[in-house]
Parts: C-alpha cells; structure tokens; sequence
C-alpha cells in the first residue's frame, strides 16, 4: 500500500520542475539551475545581478559554470526538493497537431474540394467548382515549378455576390481544406502609398502575420481583398483618387508577381519596422465585392443588345430576373469603374447567387459547424436536448431574409432568441428538453419544455 502512494507521488513528481528562489522562474524557462545548501536553487541571471551588485564591473564576465562549489551539474533529484519550491511545469506545445504541409501528391482533386466544400457551404455550386478548379490548378503550378516552357497563368479570381453570401466563407474554407495561410483585408482601408491609411504592401503583412513570419509559407498563401467594388474609379475626376482608381494600380504590381518590400508585425512601413522581401509570384489574390449598381449596368447593356435585329426582347424582361449579377462579364465591371489592368489581372471572375429562404434553412441545419448545432452541443454538456422544429427553422429564415443582409443576419436573430434560454434553462436542473417552435421566434408562445422525470416515463 505504502509503495504504491509512494509510486504514485514519484509519478506526479515528473509533472514537476525547480524554480528559482529569487526570481521565481522555472528551470524550463531560465536554464539550468545552481544549486546552493539548503534546497535552494539559483538561476544564473540572479546569481549574475547578485554578483554585479557586489562587485559592480570587474565581475560581470565570469563564467558561473567554473565557479568552485556551483557546479551546474550536481543537483539534487528533483525528487529531493520540497513541493513547496516547485511549479508545475507547462503542457508542452507538441500536443498541438501540425497539419500537414501541402504536397502534390496530398493536394485533392477538384471533385474532393468541391465535396469537402458541401459540408461547410451551402448552395453556392457553380462557385464551388470554379474556385476549387482554379485552386487546384494554381497549387499545382505552384508545387510543380518546372514551368520552363509553357507558363502556366495565375489563377486570381475576382468574386461579385451579394452581402452575406458566404465569399468570405468559402475562401476561408478552402483556406483550411489546404492549410495554406490566409489574409483577409478590406479594400476601402487602402490608399496610395503617402496618404494616411494603409498602403497596398499592408495586405501582404498580415499574409506574413498568417503565416507565422513565415516568409516561404507566405509566399504560397491566399490573400482575399473583400469590398473591392469600393476602389472603383470615381466618376467625377477633378481631385486625385487616391483610394480608388491609385489603389488599383498600386494592386497590380503585387496581383501579377513582383518583389515587395514588406514591413515585419507592422502595417505600415516607418524607420523602426524591419523589412523582409516576399515575392508574389505564387500568392493566390482573390478579390470579392457586392458590386451594388452592376445589375443595372448588366441589365442596360443586355437590353441594347436585345432591342435590335432578330433577339428584340420586351425592355422589363431582365427587371425581374432576381440572378442578373451572374449575367456579369469583363465589360460590365469596366463600366462599373474597374480599370481594364486590373480586371486582367483577375482572369476567372463568377458569381455567387443571392440566399433564399430555402438556402437560409439549410444553413440552419446542415453546416459541420451550423451555429444552432452549436447551441445544441453546448446544452447537452448541461444534459439537455435542444431541438427546432420545422416551423422554427423557417420563422427565422423569413426573418433573415427581410434584414437583406444574407446569412450575416440569422445569427443576429439566433443570438436574441438563444440568450433567454441559455439564461433560463441552467437554472433547473429537471428540464430535460426544450423545443423551440415557429411562434416562440414569431415572439408569439414559448418554447416547448418537457421535465427529465417525463421523459424518462415515456422510455
Ligand atoms: P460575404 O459574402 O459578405 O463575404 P460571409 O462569407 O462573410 O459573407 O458570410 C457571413 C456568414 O454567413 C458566414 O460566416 C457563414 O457562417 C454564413 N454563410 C454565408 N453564406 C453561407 C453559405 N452559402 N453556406 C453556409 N454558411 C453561409
């Protein structure tokens, strides 16, 4: 009995490490420890400050380790030391699982992105194929780096959706399907270089931030520039348009491949920032905007085309198309206010289709990650079930859709109605499940709750 106590404190011993008396600091953490009588143990900066305060300069370059009766050998067993004068040593970091690293023969196929995509994101197909093709196509130019004689082009894209449709979402997801690192930044945040905000080299910063500092890893990274319809070129041209049409062109050196000088953990460029060369070469630039005005853009230009010859159409026919935008070419975005440099650089451009309340219901149920999936794994630590039925899920579908704001509103509305019952329900331990229901979103009943000894009857 006795043994296994003492086998037992001897293991939990091994979690445990000295520290230093004056400073408290582990041996982890300050290197080896100098053991002095009495269970004491010194780290060598201590031991250095207390020498310096005796013997001011004559003594600072003293090697401790040669010092006679410190030798930084001899130590006592951990074992030995009082628990008193011990800290718990840190997890170590290892147990963190590295990804791997993207390889040609690890990258996936088209078909698998696309498939491993559908779990997080809904709808969107057509976006989906495009850019885990363009994807694939980009990391495997990337990878191979053999391109002697046919160059294979970037494959930048250029993204037109509206607001909430999951562009963001879906970079980030493919972002992590590969474990490359990922910047994202909005465009209206940028000028020309030498007025106040950020200069273009800012995005490529925060790649190098993703990426650990990392300058290689960098250099295969995704950068996604959001709000990019917001650098259109001004119409009205009498002043300098420093964040519009002077941002696209300062874009198009670092969208085609270039050698940019990039401030280190800063956004900005000044004296006391360090610099580090990154070559954008093989960085995937992927560009995403609402483009508000486009559909009319899109819409006159179809109805010019279809007023003349054998194709006149009705001139309202497109007014109630709802998926004009994915109508959009190259010319439409050139009248929009993009310059014709820019929009080359960006060869694949799609569009995402608005959300309907179909879509919105499905974002409810199905995502890996779906939030009220969430809600529910969090009340089952509390062992209780939490459920919607079909008429909820459809009650805050509708409410999204009037918000205009796409999928960003349903966890507004999730979030309001969830805080009562995140609130209410761990105040009694006898709920064994609650149901939400269409009129408690409607904020017309309450939700359906049932007692543990209820639902154990009826098993
Ligand atoms: P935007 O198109 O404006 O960039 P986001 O991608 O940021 O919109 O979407 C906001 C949030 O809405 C995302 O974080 C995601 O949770 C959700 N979302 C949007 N679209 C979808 C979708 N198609 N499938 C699943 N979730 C989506």
């Amino acid at each position: 009995m006795e043994d296994s106590k003492d086998k037992k404190d001897k293991n939990r011993d091994g979690d445990y490490e000295k520290y230093c008396y004056l400073c408290r600091r582990p041996e982890s953490k300050v290197g080896k420890l100098i053991y002095m009588p009495n269970n004491i143990n010194i780290c060598q900066d201590c031991m250095q400050k207390t020498f310096d305060s005796f013997g001011g300069s004559n003594m600072q370059f003293m090697d401790l380790s040669n010092m006679p009766n410190m030798n930084m050998n001899q130590f006592t067993p951990v074992d030995d030391i009082p628990k008193k004068q011990k800290v718990k040593k840190r997890k170590e970091k290892e147990e963190k699982k590295e990804e791997p690293e993207l390889t040609l023969s690890t990258i996936p196929a088209p078909h698998e992105m696309k498939a491993k995509l559908d779990e997080y994101v809904i709808g969107q197909d057509y976006a989906k194929k495009v850019i885990s093709v363009a994807v694939y196509n980009h990391y495997k130019r990337v990878l191979t780096n053999n391109m002697d004689d046919i160059e294979i082009e970037k494959s930048n894209m250029l993204m037109v959706g509206p607001t909430g449709c999951g562009k963001t979402y879906l970079v980030k997801t493919i972002a992590r399907i590969l474990n490359v690192p990922l910047a994202i930044t909005d465009a209206t945040t940028l000028t020309e270089a030498g007025y106040i905000g950020d200069d273009v080299e800012s995005v490529l910063s925060k790649l190098l931030a993703a990426a650990d500092n990392d300058v290689e890893r960098a250099e295969r990274g995704i950068v996604f520039i959001d709000e990019i319809d917001k650098i259109a070129k001004k119409k009205s041209t009498n002043s300098r348009d420093v964040s519009g049409e002077a941002v696209q062109q300062g874009l198009l050196k670092i969208l085609e491949g270039a050698e940019v000088e990039v401030p280190v953990g800063a956004g900005s460029k000044n004296a006391m920032v360090p610099l580090t060369t990154i070559n954008t070469r093989n960085i995937l630039f992927i560009c995403g905007g609402a483009f508000p005005d486009l559909e009319d853009i899109i819409k006159s230009r179809l109805n010019k085309q279809s007023s003349i010859g054998f194709k006149a159409d009705l001139k309202d026919k497109y007014d109630k198309d709802t998926n004009i935008l994915q109508k959009a070419v190259v010319e439409d975005l050139r009248e929009f206010g993009m310059i014709p440099e820019f929009l080359g650089r960006l060869p694949i451009l799609f569009t995402l289709q608005s959300l309907d309340e179909e879509m919105m219901v499905q974002i409810l149920k199905e995502p890996k990650n779906a939030i009220l999936k969430q809600y529910q794994k969090l009340l089952n630590l509390d062992g209780v079930d939490l459920r919607f039925d079909d008429t909820a899920y459809h009650a805050i579908a509708k409410q999204a859709m009037e918000k205009k704001t796409g999928a960003r509103a349903l966890r507004a509305i999730i979030e309001e109605f969830m805080l009562d019952i995140m609130y209410q329900i761990p105040r009694d331990d006898n709920i064994g499940r609650v149901t939400i229901t269409g009129d408690y979103i409607a904020g017309k009943g309450t939700p359906v709750i049932e007692m543990r000894g209820v639902l154990a009857l009826e098993d």
